[in-house]
């Protein structure tokens, strides 16, 4: 059942009655440590998605941030958003080895992409966000045109993490790091209703099911 907001007051306190010994340890190694994390996460922010979950990470392990669509902006030499931020934080503090783009099936921001309706006002600055994602929208034109709705839908979703991992290339401290072989960038794509994910093929250019490769 969906929560509210009292049931997370309620799971807080439920938290800190359960917290082990052990657990409230590692806690307090985590404050005097500080930020240890070594893979970022670019996640949608559609609730369904948890990346600690489907990976079975544990505290600690991934610096996320989320964007509607999970989209990295192409490059620019002046400007700043948050996703950019993060990034550039990540990788020249951080020193992360790894930066995941984890997209997903049914994912709302690349369905107002492509519905006919997406300059409603209410939801203009989405539209605005959402042009980040336009190159795969006109890429998908060339190639889907007969597809039925649902393929098409998840034909852009891919194309979209392929264009966010294109954008990702253009950084030049991302670039100089890969150039140095100190970090990836993968582009994952997760299907909600059979709980699977499935990884970008750099090589084929498809994206090919996880666990074949695990
Ligand atoms: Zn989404």
């Amino acid at each position: 059942m969906l929560k509210d907001y009292n049931d997370l007051l309620l799971g807080h306190k439920n938290f800190i009655s359960q917290l082990s010994k052990d657990d409230a340890q590692s806690y307090k190694n985590m404050a005097e440590q500080g930020l240890l994390a070594k893979i970022m996460v670019i996640a949608c922010c559609d609730a369904r998605l948890d990346p600690v979950k489907l990976t079975g990470a544990t505290c600690g392990d991934l610096f996320v941030v989320r964007n509607i669509a999970n989209l990295v902006p192409e490059y620019k030499e002046s400007g700043c958003g948050e996703t950019v931020a993060a990034m550039q934080f990540a990788v020249n503090f951080l020193q992360i080895r790894d930066i995941i783009i984890l997209g997903h099936s049914c994912c709302g921001g690349i369905a107002s992409l492509l519905s006919s309706d997406n300059c409603n006002n209410e939801i203009s600055l989405v539209y605005d966000w959402m042009q980040t994602a336009k190159p795969a929208l006109d890429k998908l034109d060339g190639f889907c045109l007969e597809n039925k709705t649902e393929d098409k839908t998840r034909s852009c979703e891919q194309l979209s993490i392929v264009n966010s991992l294109n954008n990702c290339h253009q950084y030049p401290w991302v670039k100089s790091r890969i150039n140095q072989g100190l970090l990836r960038v993968h582009g994952w794509y997760f299907d909600i209703m059979s709980a699977r994910m499935f990884y970008y093929n750099e090589q084929a250019k498809k994206f090919a099911a996880m666990l074949e490769e695990v």
